[in-house]
């Protein structure tokens, strides 16, 4: 028998979140069929009728419907659609006449399901790093100004005079990256800095957390999540005085 799932926990969840314009979203949709050429994954599946925008939320639906009496293998199936069938780009959203907002709705039920305990294995982890280590790839506080300095290093060696600026005060640009880089692309960080010293900007890195500007929590829908993702990076450009953030994600 498929594991069941408390319906108080689904209803807790949806409940707070069904305001007027969510009631109507999912009761007005006259099934028209107008969103369905905005959609990549019809139009890349040979127009396939389920990956049209609207049937995608028929689970949502359907939850609401079953007031959260749904099982492990039905939630099973809405994860497949959620994650595999639709990447929340909203274009469909736009076509609707009725303003339907089918990408609110799609995220919505990620949402629902990351507050069950399920999500992309690949997407949970990169969250728990942030939290740990203040970026995605667990990349240490030390690693990462070890790593700007050997990039500075090596780079001054081509550009005479190069630096790589760490919490300079008063900056114009604080400059983030996607955590991959300092892990994976170190040279992404060395050709940033060689555009930076050339344009004669004034610019520089933070040290602390803030620094990583990848937000996967938004992905899943994990608002606490993705708040204190770009919370750090204020409070550090509050801290430097910055006048801008360059943000490459
Ligand atoms: S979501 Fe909007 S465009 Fe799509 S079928 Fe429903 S009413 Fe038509
Ligand atoms: S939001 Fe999802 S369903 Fe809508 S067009 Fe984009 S991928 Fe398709």
């Amino acid at each position: 028998m498929t594991e069941p799932i408390n319906p108080t926990a689904v209803m807790d969840y949806l409940k707070p979140r069904m305001g007027a314009r969510f009631k109507t979203w999912v009761e007005i949709c006259t099934h028209c069929g107008m969103c369905a050429d905005t959609c990549h994954y019809y139009l890349a599946n040979d127009k396939d009728p389920k990956m049209i925008p609207a049937y995608k939320v028929r689970f949502l639906k359907e939850i609401l419907k079953r007031k959260g009496r749904v099982d492990k293998d039905f939630l099973q199936q809405v994860y497949n659609t959620v994650y595999y069938e639709c990447n929340v780009c909203r274009r469909c959203s736009l076509y609707c006449p009725f303003g339907i907002d089918i990408a609110f709705l799609i995220s919505t039920t990620r949402g629902l399901l990351t507050s069950l305990g399920i999500a992309p294995e690949g997407l949970r982890k990169a969250v728990e790093n942030y939290k740990e280590f203040g970026n995605q790839m667990a990349v240490t506080d030390e690693d990462w100004i070890e790593t700007l300095q050997w990039c500075e290093e090596e780079t001054a060696e081509e550009l005479v005079g190069l630096k790589i600026p760490i919490d300079k005060k008063g900056a114009k640009i604080m400059y983030t990256v996607n955590a991959r880089e300092p892990k994976f692309y170190p040279q992404d960080i060395m050709e940033v800095a060689k555009i930076f010293h050339v344009a004669g900007e004034d610019w520089t890195f933070p040290s602390q957390k803030g620094w990583d500007d990848t937000n996967l929590a938004m992905f899943i829908n994990d608002v606490p999540s993705a708040r204190m993702v770009v919370e750090n990076t204020f409070k550090r450009a509050e801290e430097l005085g910055v006048q801008q953030v360059a943000i490459t994600e």
